[in-house]
């Protein structure tokens, strides 16, 4: 870890925002092209470190495998993965060999280490990105000269050439009925998913209401189970499983054709989320809550959703919105709430785009920027790793 007292040079030709899976990715790949670009950009994480984000959630969750097989790695050799694993083939989980989470961490330390990225976070939050212009510039001439002011959280200033912003970006989706409950709770009962740690939780005979189909509401489940409690897990849709986030044809021309060939901003959003679907869970975990819901560990409530929650002094009573299909769970007293409900990327309400939108605006659909093939932004250096 670098030393946050070293001073920082004034200059730099660029600035990644953000220390996980996609700014290491970037810049194995960036070396791999550019030997030169050694020494002359800066990775800014309030960590200090590589991954802490990724390493964190992987822990607070205790999952044991990723979801994504081994290609997804940060590696430019597509079989890096794969050939640090010969040793240890028990550390690959079936189906399609999945990457077990310590084989992971040990093969991405191995990567920070024979890439000599070991002392290149520098351990500060950015706080602003300020878009300067250096030197009287016809238009034209603006994405040349355009500069980039970064403030960080311990005071200091950077200037950059290029800004790549890859801090994971996106802020937790709240339901609307969690901002309307009064706030005279524990606050440790009502948290977003991305609050909880399973490790050090003694659930013994509590009832956690996990709202939300995904993955994340699997692992909590499994993990609150684990510790004693009896789980309801709460979703819109019917919980359904499928192997992969997306399928795995959005990786290359099968579906990507299509998807640039289509004009239209909306439609290619309405893609996105067709290509998604909401949450799933791999089959593995689904196979596992199934058998918990027959063993009456677990509660299923799906195509239902909270219509009120109120908190009685030891604990939650919530009201359902499809009595018909369940019997409403107003009269069980709940222990605790966990919101697994994901979360959204909205450039506008971006703390560190604010300023870049105001100098260099460009169109917004649904949140997401419309930034070039190169994901960079239209006018200036500035790009999006993800
Ligand atoms: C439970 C769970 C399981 C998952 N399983 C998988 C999987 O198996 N395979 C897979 O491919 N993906 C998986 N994902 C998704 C994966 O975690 C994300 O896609 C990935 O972490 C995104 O990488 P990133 O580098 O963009 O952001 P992150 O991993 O979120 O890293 C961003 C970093 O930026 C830093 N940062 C934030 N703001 C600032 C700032 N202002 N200044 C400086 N630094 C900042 C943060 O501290 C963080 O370290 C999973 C996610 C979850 C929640």
């Amino acid at each position: 870890m670098l030393d946050p007292l070293a001073t920082l040079p004034e200059f730099i030709n660029l600035a990644i925002v953000g220390a996980g899976p996609h700014a290491l990715t970037l810049v194995t790949h960036l070396l791999q092209k550019k030997k030169s670009m050694r020494g002359r950009f800066r990775v800014f994480d309030p960590s200090g470190t590589w991954m802490n984000r990724w390493h964190h959630q992987f822990a607070a969750f205790e999952i044991p495998h990723l979801r994504s097989p081994a290609v997804h790695q940060p590696d430019p050799d597509p079989h890096a993965l794969r050939t640090f694993a010969e040793s240890r083939p028990h550390d690959l989980f079936a189906p399609y060999d999945l990457p077990g989470t310590q084989l992971f961490r040990d093969f991405c330390q191995e990567t920070i280490r024979r890439w000599q990225l070991e002392d290149c976070v520098y351990p500060a939050q950015v706080v602003r990105v300020e878009p300067i212009i250096v030197g009287v510039a016809s238009p034209a001439e603006n994405r040349g000269r355009s500069r980039f002011c970064l403030h960080l959280s311990n005071g200091q200033t950077i200037i950059a050439r290029r800004v790549v912003i890859a801090n994971g970006g996106a802020v937790p989706n709240l339901p609307d009925w969690v901002g309307q409950i009064p706030t005279n709770y524990p606050q440790d009962r009502l948290l977003h998913s991305h609050q909880v740690d399973l490790r050090g939780l003694h659930l013994q005979g509590e009832r956690v209401l996990i709202v939300g189909g995904g993955l994340t509401s699997g692992h909590l489940a499994l993990g609150a189970v684990e510790r004693g409690a009896q789980v309801l897990l709460m979703s819109r849709r019917n919980v359904y499983d499928k192997l992969f986030d997306a399928d795995p044809g959005w990786i290359g021309p099968k579906y990507l054709k299509g998807f640039w060939a289509e004009p239209d901003l909306h439609t290619r959003w309405q893609m996105i989320q067709q290509a998604r679907n909401g949450g799933s869970m791999t089959p593995m975990v689904l196979s596992q809550l199934r058998r918990l819901e027959r063993d009456s560990q677990i509660e299923f409530y799906e195509q239902c959703g909270v219509s009120q929650v109120k908190w009685n002094d030891d604990g939650w009573q919530v009201h359902c919105d499809n009595s018909a299909v369940h019997e409403c769970i107003h009269h069980q007293s709940i222990d605790r709430i966990w919101v697994a409900t994901g979360s959204q990327l909205d450039a506008r309400n971006h703390p560190l785009l604010h300023d870049v939108l105001a100098a260099h605006p460009i169109e917004v659909v649904n949140g997401l920027p419309v930034i070039d093939e190169h994901l960079r932004w239209q006018g200036c250096e500035l790009f999006r790793a993800c």
